[in-house]
């Protein structure tokens, strides 16, 4: 069967001042499979991300997430309407713990959710309940069980790194938009979230969006790659073929 186009990302423009950030950059992504974006530094990736979050305003061009018009969504709406994101540093609440860390995601889901700490009757009540059993089964899917009363301040990096996604999955996203997950892993830390990403997409079903610099996490994991450079898309194709195209070689041989 013909993957779904989930998101469509059509001739996209962004400037800052004299610098063209993105240079009428397309690609699409498809419902439940993995897209690498890669590119060295500068090339436009998190410009890319920062337009999909709404944090920044193309100058030009259109996404279409699921058929529609991102530009007609307010970004605190973003991700209510599906779109989950990690950042490149980790942002969490270092005071409070993994579960109320991770519960935070799941608010984004409505004014339900917000009123759910306040009044604890019927609806409201179920719907906390709600969030309290997808938080703890997101805490078990990211491995991190028997933690839950954690202070986030005293865990390790990898582990707070495991508990960004766990609130990022909260919300149930279509996308989940992953920013350098592997930056300040270890090489067995790494072979681990291969496996977390791979578990997002095929028992989760959601399709993830992730800009990598660790070559060998993006050519494992994704079904596609798109590759950039001066605010351009350079290929895009599987990842054997985009780790044999010579523009990408020189890139990054170009990158030192
Ligand atoms: P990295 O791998 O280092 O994160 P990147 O591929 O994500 O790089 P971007 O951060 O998207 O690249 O940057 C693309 C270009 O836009 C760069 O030339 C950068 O200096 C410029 N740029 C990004 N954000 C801004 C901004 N807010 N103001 C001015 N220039 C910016």
């Amino acid at each position: 069967a013909t993957p779904t186009v989930i998101l469509d990302i059509r001739d996209l423009v962004v400037r800052f001042g004299g610098i063209l950030a993105l240079d009428s950059v397309g690609f699409t992504a498809e419902a439940g499979r993995i897209l690498g974006l890669i590119g060295p530094n500068g090339a436009g990736k998190t410009t890319v991300f920062n337009c999909l979050s709404r944090l920044c305003r193309p100058n030009a061009g259109d996404i279409l997430f699921r058929g529609k018009p991102l530009s007609g969504l307010r970004r605190h709406r973003i991700a209510g309407a599906g779109i989950g994101r990690t950042f490149q540093n980790v942002s969490l609440f270092d005071h409070l713990g993994v579960r109320d860390n991770i519960l935070v995601g799941g608010h984004v889901l409505g004014r339900a959710g917000f009123l759910a700490h306040t009044l604890r009757l019927g609806r409201v009540a179920r719907e906390e309940a709600d969030l309290h059993d997808r938080a703890t089964e997101m805490i078990a899917f990211m491995g991190l069980a028997g933690l839950d009363n954690r202070r986030v301040a005293d865990l390790p990096f990898p582990v707070r790194k495991r508990v960004e996604l766990a609130r990022a999955l909260m919300s149930r996203p279509h996308l989940l938009l992953l920013d350098e997950p592997a930056a300040g892993l270890n090489h067995e830390e790494v072979e681990v979230l291969k496996e977390q990403i791979r578990a997002i997409r095929d028992r989760l079903g959601t399709a993830i969006l992730l800009v990598e610099h660790h070559m060998n996490l993006v050519m494992s994991v994704s079904d596609k790659v798109v590759a950039m450079n001066f605010g351009r898309k350079v290929a895009e194709g599987l990842p054997g073929e985009i780790a044999q195209n010579p523009e990408v070689i020189r890139t990054y041989l170009g990158m030192g």
